[in-house]
């Protein structure tokens, strides 16, 4: 579902991706592991559209990534990919429901369609008692569920998830990997994960280690 071909990346003409190649099913939980500097985050923020390979090629389906530009990039991004971080970035002055709503308005997507799929979503990450509550209200565990809440919103082809565990405790980083096994036995849920939890990246579908810019 997801190809990445002989993808480069250089910052100032040093190589901080040196040729990778990527192939993800529909329905995989892969998660992207090693050290620090390897270039994950790199590879990742370039999986998701965030940052252009220098060379190289991603495909989604039969969509050359990285033939988009500009608001066809960003409106194709908002549709088709979900992103995770390590702090939730939910909007402070809106409600659980509004900020998992948000993309959905942004897409224009019928608004009743939107408040019914983000009520769905919320009651199935527990979180139907939370619904009015802002981000500063809610837990660590629940923010980042609404976070993923976000994520799926728009139905994304692949949610994208960098250190999503990275600021959460050992048993919340636990939870969110089962949820995520979870999204992907129930919705056929594609995740591709950063993590340094070298307890959690074995519950993954597949393991790539990261060294020195390459897939090792
Ligand atoms: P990881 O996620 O594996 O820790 P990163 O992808 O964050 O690694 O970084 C890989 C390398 O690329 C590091 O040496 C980092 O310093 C460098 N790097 C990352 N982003 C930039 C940037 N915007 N400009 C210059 N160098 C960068
Ligand atoms: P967790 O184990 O997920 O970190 P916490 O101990 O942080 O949970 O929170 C327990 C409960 O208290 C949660 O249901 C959360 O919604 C609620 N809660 C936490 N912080 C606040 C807050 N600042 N205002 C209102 N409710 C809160």
């Amino acid at each position: 579902m997801l190809t990445a071909r002989n993808v480069t990346k250089n910052y100032s003409n040093l190589p901080i991706l040196k040729g990778v190649d990527i192939t993800v099913g529909k329905g995989e939980i892969v998660t992207i592991v090693g050290s620090s500097g390897a270039g994950k985050s790199t590879l990742l923020h370039i999986l998701g559209t965030l940052d252009a390979p220098t060379t190289g090629e991603i495909w989604l389906n039969d969509v050359n990534l990285t033939g988009l530009k500009g608001d066809a990039l960003a409106d194709f991004r908002n549709r088709h990919i979900g992103f995770i971080f390590q702090f939730h970035h939910l909007l402070p002055e809106f409600s659980a429901f509004e900020n998992v709503c948000i993309p959905g308005f942004i897409a224009g997507t019928r608004k009743s369609q939107v408040r019914e799929k983000a009520l769905f979503l919320l009651e199935t990450l527990g979180l139907k008692d939370r619904l009015d509550n802002k981000p500063n209200q809610l837990s660590g565990g629940e923010q980042q569920r609404v976070a993923v809440a976000r994520a799926l919103i728009n139905n994304p082809d692949v949610v994208m998830a960098d250190e999503p565990t990275g600021n959460l405790d050992s048993r919340n980083a636990y939870e969110l990997h089962r949820l995520f096994l979870e999204l992907r036995d129930k919705l056929q849920q594609t995740f591709i994960i950063v993590t340094h939890n070298e307890e959690l990246a074995p519950m993954s579908d597949r393991q790539l280690v990261m060294k020195d810019g390459r897939i090792i």
